[in-house]
């Protein structure tokens, strides 16, 4: 049993508008993916409860709307500050539902609140334009005015984070949000709830639905009242969302999936470069979308790559992400392990080697290895697919042109990394990545600060940033006549 300082955080209910819906032992369990051992139930809810939330967001979001900028932002300054009083808690659920190690939680509840605590400073920075007019009686007004009422479905692998990056901006610019996180980590969003309510969010305003995706999602996409859908989660539900919001013609924010490139040159600092490649690969044990997914290795500095990152790899340990010392901690689910196994029988068929890892942990369960593949190329389904896992598949590459032309052939076009010591080649390369994110040396993109987001197959918007404010914002234009 989880023992938490603050028990109230982990409430086995839904908040559906103003009320919260008790499991009662019923519903959907959720289990630790390290032990397998019950963590609690949520309500299954039935369809109709999106629409009693639906109905309340719609409602509570007029008067929020209303209310100042100022004011917004104090409460959510208010919902920052118990995020972090509870970091420890909140951490200890996360790693219960999701299994990333504790340190790791912690680092996310912090990330995941640095997103609230700038957008309740962004509240206020909600600018709009006054334009020279097109005739000398007229006066051009902008403003920037609240989307209304916005639908959210999240995925596990940040079950903090990828809630308060979408929940953050939304409060801020004076929307309602209806959000269906993921059953396997219902929990953190609970939580969420539960503090957002303390901070003095209005009754109505954020509701958490726990149950089926697919039929609280077909409410919630087709909806009118709705009139953004948040998404963050694979290509194929993505588009999928999309198709289903194409009748109500609703605002998209989609964050999918990605094939990462990870370029490393001969001239790299290599130190740094697997520095980069642990935290870019391994984080949350190789389960983010932003997660290196080809590492392509120049000739010269190949084989000393590997052999670094295989030390180095030796030395961190794999278990319950509760314990101490912990750095990798278990996949998901079976789907996961299955993926991951397929991705490396399908290479080694093809020809990659495994110099590291390569199997199902001792641990049993859904651990498994870290594993390095050489020797990969762009026939396997590695190459093509994320694989979600503790895989690091290494290419090796000539010249400049050569990788470019790899590191862009995919459908995909979240993040990318280059390591390199020329400053000439570092922006040669960025500029030529389609990706829209580029991390210069660096393995760690993710910051409130900055627009997290993707191109081609990878999504839709940006979150983060003064760019992630204006995705919950309408542009109106006022002209002004008489004058
Ligand atoms: P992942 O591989 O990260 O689980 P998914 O895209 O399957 O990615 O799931 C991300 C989120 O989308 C989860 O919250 C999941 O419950 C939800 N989801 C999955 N299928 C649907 C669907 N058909 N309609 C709405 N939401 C869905």
């Amino acid at each position: 049993m989880l023992t938490l300082n603050d028990p109230g955080l982990l409430r086995q209910a839904a908040l559906v508008g103003t009320e919260w819906i008790a499991a009662d032992g019923h519903g959907i369990a959720v289990r630790n993916p390290a032990t397998g051992a019950l963590i609690g139930h949520v309500p299954d809810l039935p369809p109709a409860a999106a629409t009693t939330a639906i109905d309340a967001a719609a409602q509570a979001q007029k008067a929020w709307a209303a209310r100042t900028a100022r004011d917004r932002g104090q409460v959510l300054r208010r919902w920052y500050d118990l995020v972090m009083a509870h970091q420890d808690d909140l951490a200890a659920i996360l790693t219960a539902e999701q299994g990333k190690p504790l340190a790791e939680a912690r680092g996310e509840i912090a990330y995941g609140a640095s997103f609230i605590d700038w957008f309740a400073e962004e509240a206020r920075r909600a600018y709009g334009d006054i334009v020279p007019g097109h005739a000398p009686d007229k006066r051009i007004l902008v403003l920037k005015q609240p989307i209304g009422v916005v639908a959210a479905i999240t995925p596990w692998n940040f079950p903090n984070a990828m809630i308060t990056r979408k929940a953050g901006p939304a409060f801020a610019a004076g929307c309602a949000m209806v959000l269906k996180p993921a059953s396997q980590t219902p929990f953190s969003a609970i939580a969420l709830a539960v503090l957002a309510e303390r901070a003095g969010l209005p009754a109505g305003l954020f509701s958490v639905l726990t149950g089926s995706a697919r039929s609280l999602g077909a409410v919630l996409t087709a909806s009118p009242v709705v009139r953004k859908l948040t998404f963050t989660g694979s290509t194929e539900v993505g588009a999928q969302l999309y198709a289903q919001c194409a009748p109500t013609i609703k605002k998209l924010g989609l964050e999918l999936g990605g094939n990462a490139p990870f370029i490393v040159f001969d001239d790299a600092d290599l130190d740094a470069a697997v520095e980069g490649a642990i935290i870019a690969k391994f984080r949350n044990n190789g389960q983010t979308c932003v997660c290196a997914n080809r590492i392509y290795v120049q000739s010269g500095i190949h084989d000393a790559f590997a052999a670094q990152l295989a030390a180095r790899l030796a030395t961190l340990k794999t278990g319950n992400g509760i314990d101490a010392g912990v750095t990798f901690g278990p996949l998901i689910d079976g789907a996961a392990v299955a993926k991951v196994a397929e991705h490396i029988a399908d290479a080694t068929a093809k020809g990659a080697t495994v110099i590291l890892g390569g199997k199902p942990h001792a641990l049993g369960g859904t651990f498994w290895e870290p594993t390095i593949l050489t020797g990969v190329t762009a026939r396997m389904a590695i190459a093509r697919e994320e694989t979600f896992g503790p895989v690091a598949p290494l290419f090796r590459f000539d010249t400049e042109a050569e990788v470019i032309a790899a590191a862009n052939d995919t459908e995909f076009g979240l993040a990318s990394y280059l390591f390199t010591r020329d400053l000439a080649r570092s922006f040669r390369v960025a500029e030529a990545l389609e990706y829209g994110m580029v991390g210069v040396n660096t393995g760690l993109v993710s910051t409130a600060e900055a627009p997290f987001g993707g191109v081609k197959s990878s999504g839709l918007g940006r979150e983060g940033s003064r760019h992630g404010m204006d995705d919950y914002l309408e542009l109106k234009y006022l002209c002004l006549g008489g004058i």
